[in-house]
């Protein structure tokens, strides 16, 4: 998901729509604003869809005035498939010293635990999003102002979560002591701004100011930003797949840019697992960094030989297996000119379940080509995310059950390589790779090492 806030500006709900659209890569399925204004108090739209289909209209933006506001946009991770409307964040509650509403990026591992505890303690769920527990603990608070509620929620609270809340006055953002999920904050006239990623930053002509830094809360008032650090710990464990997929690549992470990541990718895939060929192809978009980084250091000529129609949104977003098959046909062509009688290196991120992987060599052999050979930006994903990365049951994830080879094989290519975990870590300007004995990042979905123990779906019986 994508999460962004706005205060000391008119019409702050205007700039969240145009943050909220900068973010859309994080989460397609639907979106909401609320927005403060000392007159008409608290409003809120939550909608389907796209920003642009539907907070563009001044219709709607107007009944969301004040010069406060954050939003959300939300894609589904497990367990809350077929979103209702009821689902879509922010979330609102009303306290004795005033409301609030949150949106949550990540994913709480708890949530289920956190959810029955709190209802037999009388607490009425409205959604079926894990991300309502964090009200219901607030309401459950004895502080006396938001931001300590929000503080002795959040302690409850175990897994990953970028945080940007609201109350009257303040705009209130926080961060999982491991910080997994990125929060930045920016600048803009008088105003501040919080965001999932830089590139939402740039759409409103904000000045990039830092990172919330893991177990940081600030609350910014029209003062200023205050900042304490109620969830501190030893090191961070920032999601690295962020970096192969998640973020764009027009975004800045901890000082470095997820472009240069990527295109790095693809240079340390040519050095590890090179091959003989006529072109190098990107599948698209999620590939092409690493394509062209790849293409840059095997001396391979790089071409578009997949072309994306830009009408489609992320396949893997969409819910339902079916409607992802077709997706990979609606989205993605082959320009036959450019690939008859070729040997083809294919880059993309990752291999989740396969399908994409399957449709594509499909739709280039039938094209004409001499061979296809895959080249992977991220490991085997042989496990799956529990913290906010919609990644399938385990048993669905193709590196679960075989081996590179076997892949290889299952898939019908003439060659199958996907880039080593140190080689993903110096990418990221790790020099000397991953850190065995305390990782820099989270990698979990790569390693299966869980920086946060999965409480929910170990009482399921998840085997670590
Ligand atoms: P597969 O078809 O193997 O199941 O999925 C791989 C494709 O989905 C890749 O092309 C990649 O761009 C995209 N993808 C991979 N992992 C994720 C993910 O966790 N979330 C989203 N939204 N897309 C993903
Ligand atoms: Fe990111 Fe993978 Fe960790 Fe999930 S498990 S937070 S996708 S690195
Ligand atoms: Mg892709």
């Amino acid at each position: 998901c994508g999460v962004f806030g706005m205060i000391g500006v008119t019409d702050a709900a205007n700039f969240v729509a145009l943050g909220l659209h900068a973010l859309q890569h994080r989460g397609q399925e639907a979106g909401g604003i609320v927005s403060y204004h000392p007159e008409h108090g608290f409003n809120s739209a939550r909608r389907f869809g796209y920003v642009r289909d539907n907070f563009t209209k001044q219709s709607l933006m107007e009944t969301l005035p004040g010069a406060l506001a954050i939003g959300h946009v939300r894609y589904s991770t497990a367990g809350s498939k077929g979103a209702q409307i009821r689902d879509v964040q922010p979330f609102f509650g009303e306290f004795s010293m005033g409301g609030a509403a949150i949106a949550h990026n990540g994913n709480i591992t708890n949530a289920e635990a956190l959810r029955r505890e709190l209802i037999e303690r009388g607490s009425i769920f409205q959604s079926s999003s894990d991300s309502e527990c964090i009200i219901h603990l607030m309401a459950r608070s004895l502080q006396r102002d938001i931001p300590a509620r929000m503080e002795d929620a959040l302690r409850r609270v175990e897994g990953a979560f970028s945080v940007v809340a609201m109350t009257r006055t303040k705009l209130i953002g926080v961060r999982d002591a491991l910080g997994v999920r990125p929060l930045v904050l920016g600048k803009v006239g008088d105003g501040w701004c919080l965001s999932s990623e830089t590139c939402a930053l740039d759409i409103i002509g904000a000045e990039y100011v830092r990172e919330i830094e893991p177990g940081e809360m600030v609350v910014i008032t029209e003062k200023g930003v205050e900042s304490t650090h109620p969830f501190r710990s030893r090191n961070s464990r920032f999601c690295i797949f962020e970096h192969v997929y998640f973020s764009r690549p027009d975004s800045i992470i901890g000082g470095r840019s997820v472009y240069e990541t990527r295109r790095q990718i693809g240079v340390e895939l040519a050095r590890e697992a090179p091959i003989e060929a006529d072109l190098v192809c990107p599948v698209p978009d999620s590939g092409t960094p690493a394509a062209i980084g790849y293409a840059h250091e095997s001396g391979i000529p790089y071409g578009m030989g997949i072309i994306r129609n830009q009408y489609m949104g992320r396949t893997f977003i969409e819910p339902t297996e079916q409607i992802r098959n077709m997706g990979v046909r609606l989205k993605l062509n082959v320009n036959r000119a450019l690939i008859r009688g070729k040997r083809v290196v294919l880059v993309d991120d990752s291999v989740v379940r396969g399908t994409t992987s399957r449709k594509i060599k499909e739709m280039i052999l039938d094209a004409g080509a001499a061979e296809v050979h895959f080249r992977i930006a991220s490991p085997p994903t042989a496990w799956p995310c529990f913290y906010g990365v919609d990644t399938p049951q385990r048993e669905k994830l193709l590196a679960a059950t075989m081996s590179e080879d076997e892949m290889c094989e299952h898939l019908g290519v003439d060659s199958l390589k996907f880039i080593s975990l140190d080689g993903l870590y110096r990418a990221a300007g790790e020099s000397e790779g991953r850190n065995n004995s305390c990782p820099q990042y989270c990698d979990a979905c790569f390693s299966g090492e869980y920086p946060v123990e999965p409480a929910d779906m170990i009482e399921k019986g998840f085997k670590l």
